[in-house]
């Protein structure tokens, strides 16, 4: 990636110099690019180092991917810091997953596939296409970098995909090796294409991650409201997304009312969709949940 992008460096390398010192310039020019492009970053141990950089006690030999820092505190957006940080000595850059937001409120959520083509198989077998996405290249697979709906609360958590998915998926209190590292392998972490971005996960990958209940006992769904809710709950949604501040409340208590009845009726629960709604709106999401669980306590249904 970093042999592809235009972006001067300090390290004011050419092509060729580039390519007969990757190992000490790329680690720069991969924190430079993760931060020019809204990436939280933070130093981590690199091989090359004759010890581990990181900051545990007792090193597990997994050499180049410790942080060598407080990364949920310590990480930076800044160039001049980044510069500072990966001038000082070799370290490899790391992106802080929970740090990273994305447009409309969005969070990253970072799926690691073991091999090649593993998340694009688990796409298929569901009879899904697995969406053209940032994607890092990495010493067995790749890093594919999804923005998610912030209302969902993903951590590390495989779900419903738990089994099914030679891989990982890197999301809240969690962190990546970025483009620019050296593995202990000698591969080097790669930007797939530096001018793709990452994309809207798709709803069938949410669905499967949200395992731990946003509301107990019942798992909430996301769903695509626009295309696979059921038209009463996209009418609710509708109403909690097109509220003022001041109603907004109010509005989502009478639309949570409502999807608790439907839902007590057989039909679709649409809680998540009213708490993706409802902090789309505005409304705090913490607030937001509160008040849906009124409605669903006021209406008898289990919340
Ligand atoms: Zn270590």
């Amino acid at each position: 990636m970093t042999r592809n992008t235009n972006a001067p460096t300090e390290a004011g390398a050419s092509r060729g110099r580039l390519e007969t010192t990757t190992a000490s310039v790329a680690p720069l020019d991969g924190a430079l690019w993760l931060v020019r492009h809204g990436f939280p970053v933070f130093p981590c141990d690199h091989p090359a180092l004759t010890r581990c950089a990181g900051l545990h006690k007792t090193c597990d030999g997994s050499r180049g991917k410790h942080p060598a820092v407080a990364f949920t505190r310590a990480w930076t957006l800044d160039e001049r810091r980044v510069h500072e940080t990966f001038a000082r000595g070799l370290r490899n850059p790391a992106v802080a997953v929970g740090a990273c937001s994305g447009p409309d409120g969005t969070r990253l959520v970072v799926v690691d596939s073991d091999r090649p083509g593993a998340i694009e198989d688990v796409a298929s077998a569901r009879g899904e296409q697995w969406p053209a996405t940032m994607r890092v290249w990495t010493a067995k697979g790749h890093h594919d970098y999804l923005w998610a709906p912030a209302a969902l609360k993903l951590g590390n958590g495989l779900g419903a995909l738990q089994g099914q998915f030679e891989g990982d998926v890197r999301a809240g209190n969690a962190y990546v090796i970025g483009p620019g590292s050296l593995h202990a392998s000698g591969v080097l972490y790669e930007v797939d294409d530096p001018g793709r971005p990452p994309a809207l996960a798709p709803p069938w990958l949410l669905d499967a991650l949200v395992t731990k209940p946003t509301f107990a006992p019942q798992r909430a769904r996301w769903r695509d409201a626009s295309r696979q809710a059921s038209r009463s709950a996209r009418g609710l949604v509708a109403f909690v997304l097109d509220s003022r501040p001041g109603d907004r409340n109010n509005r989502l208590f009478w639309a949570a009312c409502r999807a608790a009845e439907d839902a007590q009726d057989g039909r679709e629960d649409a809680r998540g969709e009213l708490l993706a709604a409802a902090v789309q709106a505005g409304l705090d999401e913490r607030e937001a949940l509160a008040t849906i669980r009124s409605a669903y306590q006021r209406t008898g249904a289990t919340a």
